[in-house]
Order: C-alpha cells, then sequence, then structure tokens
C-alpha cells in the first residue's frame, strides 16, 4: 500500500496543466488562477498624498507656530501650489500640494483668523503615503499559480490593470453510477437510494471553480456506462463515485480498462480504499469509492490536487493542519484514519468532538463534523492528546 504524500506526490507528477490562457475581466477573476506574474503598470499612489484630513505645509512644523491658511487641495484634483509661508487646506487622499511635504491632522490644528496654529510638533514628511508605498511599477504583485481572492482582485484593481490573465477553468465529466441510485425528485422505490454523491461532488467541484461539462447518474450497464465514458473523454478530467470495487457490478472498472487503462492505487488511507487512477481515451480518470465519506475524503485529497495541478495552481491539494487535542481517547486502526470532528470548547480550550459512527457510508457524520482528524495507526491517544485537524473553512468549504 501507498501513503496519501507518496500518491499525491504521483498524481503531480503524472497530470500536466492545462496550457490554455485567458484575459478576464478584473471583477471575474476571482477564484481563478494567475496565468503569468502580474506586474504593475505605475506606482501605486502615483504621487504622495494625504492620509488625513488637515494642513498641508513645509515640515518640520513646530508647536505654537502659525501658517495663514490658502486654497484647498480636495482628493482627486491636480496638485495645488503651496506659497511659501503658508499652509493649505487638505483632504483624506488628496495629493499633496507642490512644495509641501507634510500633513498635520485637523484634531492637532486650532484655526483662528485664517492662520493654521499648530499644538504639537510634526516632522518632516508625516501625514504622507509616499508615492509607490502600495506598488511600484514594475514590481511583481502577484506570482503565476496563485487562486485570486478578494484582496489580490482590490490589489490588482488599485493598479488600474483592467484584464487580468487567467488559467482556463477546468472541464470536469462527473459521472456517478449504482443501479440502486435514483436522481434527485425521482419517485422513491424499494431497494433504491438517491443519489448523494453526485450532488456532493458537484457542489465541491463548483467550490474549486471547476465547469461540469457532463453530468450523469448511470445504472450498472456496461454500453452506456461505455458510451458516457467515451463522451467523457472529451473533458480534462473524468471523476466517477462508485463501480470500482472488484465485485461482479463493479463495471466503471471493466469500462475504463476497455477504453484506456485503470490501476488500482491501494492508499494507506481510512477511508478511501479503492481508489482508481487511469485514463480513458487519453483523459485523466479518477474512480472514487461510492461510500459517501469515501467519496468526500478521496475528493479532497485527490481530487483537488488534481484539479489544482491541471490548473497550474502552486502548492497542489494544499493540506492545512494543526495540532488540536482530542476530547476523548481514540485508538487507531491498520492504517491512518480521517476521523469527522467538531471543534468545541471545554472549560476555554479548544478540543475535538469524535463523532460516535465512523462508519463511512454515513453522510450525517459529516454533515455534523467542521473538519477532519487524522488518526495515526496503531495509535494510542488518550483525551487531550494533539491530532491533527483539518477545518473544513480552511479548505474553503
Ligand atoms: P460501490 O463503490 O459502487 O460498491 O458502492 C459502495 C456503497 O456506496 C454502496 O452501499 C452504494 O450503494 C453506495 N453508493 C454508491 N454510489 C452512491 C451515491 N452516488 N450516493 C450514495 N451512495 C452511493
Ligand atoms: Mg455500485
Amino acid at each position: 500500500m501507498e501513503s496519501v504524500e507518496r500518491t499525491i506526490a504521483r498524481l503531480i507528477d503524472w497530470i500536466e496543466p492545462l496550457d490554455d490562457v485567458e484575459g478576464v475581466p478584473v471583477l471575474e477573476s476571482v477564484g481563478r488562477v494567475l496565468a503569468e506574474p502580474l506586474t504593475a503598470p505605475r506606482d501605486v499612489p502615483i504621487a504622495p498624498l494625504s492620509l488625513f484630513d488637515g494642513y498641508a505645509a513645509a515640515g518640520p512644523l513646530v508647536a505654537g507656530e502659525s501658517l495663514p491658511v490658502v486654497g484647498k487641495q480636495f482628493a482627486g484634483d491636480p496638485p495645488a501650489r503651496l506659497e511659501p509661508g503658508t499652509a493649505i487646506r487638505i483632504f483624506t487622499g488628496a495629493l499633496l500640494p507642490e512644495g509641501a511635504d507634510t500633513v498635520i491632522a485637523q484634531e492637532s490644528v486650532a484655526v483662528d483668523a485664517g492662520r493654521a496654529c499648530w499644538r504639537e510638533d510634526v516632522s518632516f514628511g508625516a501625514g504622507v503615503r509616499a508615492r509607490g508605498a502600495d506598488s511600484r511599477e514594475g514590481q511583481v504583485l502577484l506570482e503565476p499559480g496563485v487562486a485570486i481572492n478578494a484582496a489580490m482582485l482590490g490589489l490588482i484593481a488599485s493598479t488600474g490593470v483592467a484584464e487580468v490573465p487567467v488559467r482556463r477553468r477546468v472541464r470536469v465529466a462527473l459521472l456517478t453510477t449504482g443501479d440502486e441510485l435514483l436522481a434527485p425528485g425521482e419517485p422513491f422505490a424499494p431497494g433504491k437510494i438517491y443519489d448523494a454523491n453526485g450532488p456532493m461532488l458537484e457542489a465541491l467541484l463548483a467550490a474549486a471553480g471547476v465547469e461540469i461539462v457532463q453530468r450523469a447518474c448511470l445504472p450498472d450497464d456496461r454500453d452506456l456506462i461505455d458510451a458516457r465514458l467515451r463522451e467523457a473523454a472529451a473533458a480534462d478530467l473524468i471523476v466517477t463515485s462508485g463501480g470500482v470495487s472488484v465485485g461482479e457490478a463493479d463495471l466503471v472498472r471493466a469500462g475504463v480498462e476497455a477504453l484506456g487503462r485503470i490501476d488500482h492505487w491501494r492508499i494507506f488511507l481510512k477511508p478511501g480504499k479503492p481508489l482508481a487512477i487511469g485514463e480513458v481515451l487519453g483523459t485523466p480518470f479518477l474512480g472514487l469509492p461510492g461510500n459517501p465519506v469515501s467519496t468526500f475524503v478521496t475528493y479532497l485529497r485527490f481530487v483537488r490536487t488534481a484539479i489544482d495541478r491541471l490548473t497550474g495552481r502552486d502548492n497542489p491539494g494544499a493540506w492545512p493542519s494543526q495540532p488540536v487535542p482530542l476530547a476523548s481517547p481514540r485508538r487507531g486502526g491498520d492504517r491512518p484514519e480521517y476521523i469527522r470532528v467538531r471543534r468545541v470548547e471545554v472549560d476555554g480550550r479548544v478540543q475535538l468532538e469524535v463523532y460516535p459512527d465512523q462508519n463511512s457510508g454515513l453522510l450525517s457524520s459529516l454533515a455534523w463534523a467542521d473538519g477532519l482528524a487524522l488518526i495515526p495507526p496503531d495509535a494510542r491517544l488518550a483525551a487531550g492528546d494533539p491530532v491533527e485537524f483539518t477545518a473544513f473553512k480552511e479548505l474553503g468549504l
């Protein structure tokens, strides 16, 4: 069996980033992966400006001294000229008048008969944001591979860049399989279950910014599965749930074998075995186990990694975790295990409460949890022992 880390390294090695780059309006770039270094086309701010409402003068200023106030400088106006021996009324964000170098806040000024009198000393250059303090012309603001967030979008917008080069969205074909599955809204029938993995994976893929180009819920029918797999090969990535074990009804495996190749990667992980990885007519294929919690966990560790890699993202499949103490004792099994946990505060300390039934078929455990904790194999953990915890929120979920 192979460790999760080794599997991820193999996935990253095997999957190549898509080449296609497209320019999108800055507003639509959030969540997309930057394709080229983003360079500032100009200094921001373009000239020194005032940090607050007050008075601009030539510094330094000495408490008790005063100057006549001549003119006003508003934000958005071109810079006025400061005559020597005078001050100018100035507002937050306004360019410094030519000849001025210092701003004193209005709270520190007494104005009387057209003269501003300083209540305190002000050093030369105070109250001013220097030219280029935020971004410098030619500076690389963002490196390729970052997923653009709202703050980065703000930074890009501040430089006046209107179009951002990003990687094309990954196109995914999503197939769920099983004779027992009913699509949402279908009337219930004995022996059937509602397809839970399909909608869950659609939501996960949507959160990852993926374009789902094909979606089907298929019975265990070889001809149908083959036909859908052929269509699916037009996508960048094929993701399936169910039908990849070694039972008679596991026809996805047979279908993929006929159209490409499939490996069973026996991953040293619970839940998550079996995971099938292969190719359909040259398109990468990831076959997830059908049990919903296994589907979810293998999605998070492996499909996320594959998608990040296809979009050329830095640190593909990033898995932030932190040690948090368990609220109750726990024993490890024969494989590393991701258990469903929830953070609770006990006597002012954060601990992990463990969902009582960790069966991989129970969606209720996932919906209850706010993250996964990793229990190492053969561990004998006491209450209060730390384990690595990954919050769903940190994965953007
Ligand atoms: P399989 O991997 O096809 O052998 O399925 C393993 C278990 O997961 C079986 O109990 C299936 O009924 C269940 N299962 C498979 N696909 C889904 C799905 N899309 N939604 C909910 N449960 C599923
Ligand atoms: Mg099945």
